[in-house]
């Protein structure tokens, strides 16, 4: 590992993404501080799959010793999960996820993405090729088909199990939320993959905000967050998701926007630096990241009320863009801890990545599943019979690998168990 230099851009790289934040770079010392805490370093024991290693790439890059059609570099950058655990360890502030993000958006300008991204990242773009694609896979889960081929080899039968662990959210409101006469007025984003295959988790939400005393408002007119589309380097369809879910959230007059999705949460908290080069929309950017929350620091601002005893051994597994992202640590915590009954038990590195990453485990298979295997060693030595998190791609991740491999434990939404707790307070006639 050489000592850093000045970060001087080569012409070819000159005004690009990874120009601009290049001097990121140079906040780098090299102490390795970051390397226990990458997921990908320890799956793949290669330095270049480091967060020091590809900041050294990155580096390299830019100063035009290494090219961006050489795949023997770019493929270490796609490699990297985006989870961001390398930042929250990194004593030097080393801006990581700014980082790989410009270098992806760098990559994008110059290669086509892989066309498993392309395909999804369009269908998430465009509402009715997205409603269509999961309508088919709402079907597709209600003739048990995706159920059978799950048992199938992991390598065939991953995305059916993932479809197959959304299954199992469809209790029904046992519980009336306490009457809201007054309260902060909350809209939710209701999330494409959250409304399209979660719609229970959605409802509970709901219920569980207004038991806490928020107003829920509508927001019509809301879109994909973009973040797939951020963190894959096609910025310029985030920037159009990210215009129209703020024009929707102002509209909606709400003092709050809520989301039960992190990965959701961590680019509506970022709209501002996504748009930070368009005048016309930074300052209201601005504004709706300043009015973003994740629904257990809603919660867990209102206490959160106490619930009835669900008897269950849980572990927390915090995803990777509430608490790297977001820095958003105890609030889940404090839920939990709104659930008489539970016994919590803790699971070692939790902070690290389920190898989900949106749509990394579609298109890094092999590294995904590599970094699943550990989390899912980490639950069955935990003991708990529910790992609970708050993020789609976490939960049907880590639900397609408890499901596949036989293992014990399931996957919960946060808000479902709270959801659980209220209903049992409530008893079992109650509506
Ligand atoms: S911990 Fe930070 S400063 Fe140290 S090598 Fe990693 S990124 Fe660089
Ligand atoms: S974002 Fe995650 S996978 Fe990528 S370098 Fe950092 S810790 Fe490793």
């Amino acid at each position: 590992m050489h000592a850093p230099n000045a970060t001087t851009p080569s012409a070819a790289l000159a005004g690009t993404p990874l120009a601009r934040a290049g001097a990121g770079l140079d906040l780098c010392v090299h102490c390795g501080f970051c390397l226990q805490a990458c997921p990908t370093y320890l799956a793949l024991d290669d330095e270049n799959d480091s967060p020091r290693g590809r900041l050294v790439l990155m580096r390299g890059l830019l100063q035009g010793d290494l090219q961006l059609t050489d795949e023997s570099v770019t493929t270490h950058f796609d490699r990297c999960l985006g989870c961001r655990g390398c930042e929250t360890a990194c004593p030097s502030g080393v801006p990581y996820g700014t980082l790989i993000e410009a270098t992806r958006a760098t990559l994008a300008q110059r290669r086509p993405l892989p066309a498993v991204a392309r395909f999804l990242l369009r269908v998430f773009r465009h509402p009715r090729l997205l409603t269509l694609a999961l309508a088919v896979a709402r079907a597709a889960r209600w003739t048990g088909v995706p159920a059978l081929l799950a048992r199938l080899p992991r390598d065939v039968s991953f995305p059916f199990a993932m479809l197959e662990s959304t299954r199992g959210r469809d209790a029904k409101p046992s519980y009336a939320p306490a009457a809201v006469a007054e309260g902060p007025r909350v809209a939710l984003l209701t999330g494409c993959v959250m409304e399209g295959l979660c719609a229970t988790t959605n409802r509970a939400t709901e219920r569980v905000l207004a038991h806490n005393g928020y107003q829920l408002v509508d927001a019509p007119g809301q879109r994909c967050c973009g973040a797939l589309h951020a963190h894959a380097g096609d910025v310029p369809a985030a920037q159009e998701l990210a215009r129209a879910n703020i024009a929707a959230f102002e509209r909606s007059g709400a003092d709050f926007v809520v989301t039960n999705a992190a990965g959701c949460g961590s680019i509506l908290k970022e709209y501002e630096h996504l748009l930070a080069d368009d005048p016309a929309w930074r300052e209201r950017a601005k504004g709706i990241a300043a009015r973003s929350r994740d629904v257990s620091e809603l919660l867990a601002a209102r206490g959160p009320r106490r619930g009835g005893p669900v008897h269950a051994t849980v572990a927390w597994d915090a995803p990777c863009h509430l608490q790297h992202a977001q820095r958003v640590v105890q609030p889940p915590l404090a839920v939990l801890g709104a659930i008489p009954g539970l016994r919590v038990v803790p699971l070692v590195d939790s902070d690290q990545c389920c190898g989900s990453a949106g749509i990394y485990n579609l298109v890094e298979p092999d590294t995904s599943h590599r970094v699943l295997d550990t989390k899912l060693a980490r639950i069955d030595a935990s003991g708990a019979d529910l790992v609970v998190s708050s993020n789609p791609g976490c939960l049907m991740q880590l639900g397609a690998g408890l499901l596949s491999g036989g293992h014990r434990a399931r996957a919960v939404h946060l808000v479902d168990l709270l959801d659980a707790s209220y209903a049992a307070e409530a008893g079992p006639h109650a509506t």
